[in-house]
């Protein structure tokens, strides 16, 4: 049959029969089948049925200023009409790319001048690592190898990168993960690691755990230290002010270098430019993606301070890594025409001061829900935690999958949220008005009153 023909339920049959999604339980899918996204424009997306849903989650986090934009539509075409592909192997470059790392180093740190492209976050992560064992070695201390990640990180798929990850599930499978030379710390969630603690104090203890692992480790031993300024997967984890100034010291005063991985908090969705800038952070690798091209096209950069990239650039002579597609001319010329439209439609800056205060107070509202454990935010980034039992803090077994019986309510309703783990997490696009807000947080209501009356939570 023409595709052209087909109804939801052929694609759906196709789906099924030959697309491997991600993170997918597909026993569970075959007995529903997916929902087939059509057309996106602004924060809504259409399926193949006319429904129209709102995009609560700006797709993974990426599409900061919506679906359909015409101006990296265009970009994209006049740079592949102009130069479709080039490498950067063999003492070639363009002008794409060198335009968009010197636009990022210009809206960086003092210290970060040095930008190396790949096409999404978990790579990055894995230049990452690789270049901290690089620079090690030349700097004359190959035995500091071993990095440091947190509890309930996301760092990406690929094998380090899902290492350095803390989310239990990246460890079951695959095997050998994570790698011997990766540790985790606890993190800073209040809610279950310092339940009831001031939380400038309670940012000061978390970390103290930075400290005690180090110490544990010896600091000759330890290469790097990474972590996401705020987490998202894990569950819309934020920090107290207190925890990254303390995080900084540490890391200075060991010698350990900090890997910042702004993948999803880069380009506003803090309310700021950037993670590092909301929190105070000066990292010596910051990591890139996502909304660095809205999700228009696959881009993630990695950010290099000046200690490292000289050493590389004087005594590393040739260092063996990249990708086909690292600093690919379209997702460059798409990235900065993205920036171009943050930047002078003010998304960012609308964001922090009017968009994100209102969704804190919303979000903020439902702490009175029976359901609702506690609620946390930071900028556009948010989280409503599902208990079964709020003097406790009791969580529902895993097997009841509360969280995603939650998310296909919204969804029934035209909301799509996320379950991580029992947190329902909202990232909406930055171009979200105070109107559609208002629609967010009733259907996100009426998902979590339908999902209390299912489990039979009462008030
Ligand atoms: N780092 C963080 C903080 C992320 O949230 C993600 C993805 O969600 C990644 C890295 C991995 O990025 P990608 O999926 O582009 O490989």
């Amino acid at each position: 049959m023409a595709y052209r023909e087909m109804d939801t339920q052929g694609w759906q049959v196709l789906d099924r029969a030959h697309y491997l999604h991600p993170f997918t339980d597909h026993a569970s899918l075959r007995q529903g089948g997916a929902r087939v996204a059509v057309r996106g424009e602004g924060i809504y997306v259409w399926d193949t049925e006319g429904t129209r849903i709102i995009d609560g989650l700006s797709g993974l986090g990426n599409v900061n200023i919506g679906y359909g934009r015409r101006e990296l539509v265009e970009a994209a075409a006049s740079q592949m009409l102009e130069l479709s592909y080039c490498q950067s192997f063999f003492k070639t470059t363009h002008r794409s790319a060198v335009m968009l790392a010197e636009k990022l180093t210009s809206m960086l740190p003092d210290s970060l001048n040095h930008v190396f492209f790949q096409s999404s976050g978990s790579e990055a992560n894995e230049t990452a690592i690789r270049l901290v064992r690089h620079y090690w070695d030349l700097a004359g201390r190959p035995q500091k190898r071993m990095i440091i990640g947190r509890e309930l990180a996301y760092h990406g798929s690929t094998h380090m990168a899902a290492s350095l990850s803390g989310i239990p599930p990246m460890h079951s499978a695959g095997g050998d993960i994570p790698m011997p030379s990766v540790t985790h710390i606890k993190t800073a969630y209040q809610y279950r690691n310092g339940f009831g603690m001031d939380p400038a104090e309670f940012g000061v203890l978390a970390a103290s755990w930075l400290e005690d692992k180090i110490l544990e480790l010896g600091p000759d031993n330890v290469a790097a230290f990474i972590a996401e300024p705020a987490q998202s997967a894990g569950g819309a984890l934020c920090p107290p002010e207190t925890y990254w100034p303390e995080i900084q010291r540490i890391c200075r005063k060991y010698d350990v270098l900090l890997i910042l991985d702004e993948v999803v908090m880069g380009f506003g969705r803090t309310g700021h430019w950037f993670g590092h800038r909301r929190y105070g952070i000066e990292p010596d690798i910051l990591q890139l993606g996502k909304a660095i091209t809205s999700g228009y096209l696959p881009l993630s950069a990695t950010v290099i301070s000046d200690r490292i990239a000289d050493l590389l650039i004087d005594k590393g002579g040739e260092w063996a890594h990249g990708y086909t597609y690292s600093g690919h001319p379209t997702c460059c010329a798409v990235a900065l025409e993205n920036i171009r439209i943050l930047d002078e439609e003010k998304l960012v800056e609308n964001a922090g001061a009017t968009l994100a205060p209102y969704f804190k107070a919303k979000l903020d509202s439902f702490i009175d829900h029976p359901l609702i454990g506690d609620v946390r935010s930071v900028g556009l980034m948010g989280g409503l935690e599902i208990v079964q039992d709020k003097a406790t803090r009791e969580a529902f077994p895993y097997e009841a999958h509360i969280g995603d019986y939650c998310a296909a309510e919204g969804l029934k309703r035209g909301l799509a949220f996320r379950a991580n783990g029992d947190t329902m997490s909202l990232m909406p696009p930055l171009v979200t008005t105070i109107e559609q807000f208002d629609t967010i947080f009733d259907i996100a209501r009426e998902a979590l009153d339908a999902t209390a009356k299912e489990f039979g939570v009462t008030a």
